[in-house]
């Protein structure tokens, strides 16, 4: 029989509209109804660099979301997920030693699986795994419907809403959301991308062939970058990339790389654009204002001093080109 509390606990659900909330609320119900379960979520990627194709799954990374250092395994590692990935449905496993079920459920993309939620309930009786399946289709949906309302229009990265909710994510502060969170702070970066002289583009082409461009930068990004970095559209023809795992000078040649492939990239009838870089490391604690605004000064430097190039806002800082600076959390309310 289904209970008030179980109606309670779909409600919660349906009433959450941040991705961290909504899964962190999902665990404490999963947690209400079987004691003794445990829950993961695995990233998915296609080390191919193609995000959402799963027409060959066998190669693909899984990254279990509570280990906030990069630790991707071979799908094939875990039993079920290869199947989960390639039908895109349910996949239940009955686990003898210790005895539990293990339900893994695909968290759709806008084509494919990007992710796979992961529960283990030991000793749970049918009308439980009924209730807890329930609670997690709701989840997915809430998932579904989030993960379109992140996504840039145009471009399909994701937009600036995103990147709000995100920040204060950075370094997993939020650890009740997950099992086994190890909030052990890794290296990331941040860098601000914004296309040189773009306005040209419009004036001398129209508007059209301006979001041409667009769409074709973001392709750009998305195949230079790693899977797993976060790449978002800020606003209009700047954008914002999350180096994940890496320390100033790998994310410096990253984006050498992609500086690069940008200048050497011929955009139809336009021809060739450029892009200046600003780019900062994130450290434990900072506010996401502060990192935004570092990076937009050296991005503005690097505006100022020839376009077409990356500039590291701590080494501005060290050569005296730029003096530190902290946006206190009562002057900019960004997030
Ligand atoms: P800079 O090298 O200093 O960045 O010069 P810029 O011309 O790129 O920069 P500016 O800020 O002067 O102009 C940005 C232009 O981007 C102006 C605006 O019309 C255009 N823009 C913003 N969003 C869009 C969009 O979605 N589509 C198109 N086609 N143009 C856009
Ligand atoms: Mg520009
Ligand atoms: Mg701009």
């Amino acid at each position: 029989m289904i209970s008030k509390s179980d109606i309670e606990a779909l409600i919660d659900l349906t009433g959450r509209h941040n991705k961290h909330e909504l899964t962190a609320c999902l665990v404490e119900n999963v947690r209400k109804i079987a004691a003794s379960s445990t829950i993961a979520v695995y990233e998915v990627f296609n080390t191919q660099g193609d995000r959402e194709s799963a027409d060959n799954p066998s190669g693909f990374v899984v990254r279990n979301t509570s280990n906030s250092v990069w630790l991707g395994e071979p799908v094939a590692q875990h039993e079920g997920f290869t199947e989960c990935i390639a039908t895109k449905q349910i996949v239940r496993l009955t686990r003898e030693n210790p005895l539990s079920t293990r339900i893994i459920f695909p968290v759709r993309g806008a084509r494919d699986p990007i992710g796979l939620l992961v529960i283990d309930c030991h000793s749970a009786d049918a009308e439980t795994l009924y209730m807890i399946e329930a609670l997690s289709q709701v989840w997915r949906s809430q998932q579904f419907l989030l993960d379109r309302s992140e996504q840039d229009g145009l471009t399909g990265l994701l937009n600036r809403q995103a990147l709000e909710t995100r920040m204060p994510h950075l370094f997993g502060e939020n650890p009740s959301s997950l099992e086994g969170t190890s909030g052990t702070p890794t290296c990331k970066c941040l860098a601000m991308l914004d296309l040189d002289k773009f306005k040209e583009v419009n004036d001398k082409f129209g508007h059209l062939f301006g979001d041409e461009v667009l769409v074709h930068f973001a392709r750009l990004m998305n195949t230079s970058f790693r899977p797993y970095d976060d790449l978002f559209r800020y606003g209009g023809e700047e954008f914002v990339v999350i180096l994940q795992n890496v320390e100033m000078e790998k994310a410096l040649s990253i984006l050498e790389r992609f500086r690069n492939a940008v200048e050497m990239y011929d955009y139809p009838q336009v021809g060739q654009k450029t892009v200046s870089i600003g780019v900062v490391q994130i450290a434990a604690g900072q506010m996401p204002s502060t990192l935004l605004d570092r990076a937009d000064k050296a991005l503005y430097y690097a505006k100022q001093h020839g376009r077409n190039r990356i500039c590291a806002y701590e080494h501005l800082v060290t050569s005296g080109q730029l003096q530190e600076s902290d946006v206190s959390s009562g002057d900019v309310e960004l997030f």
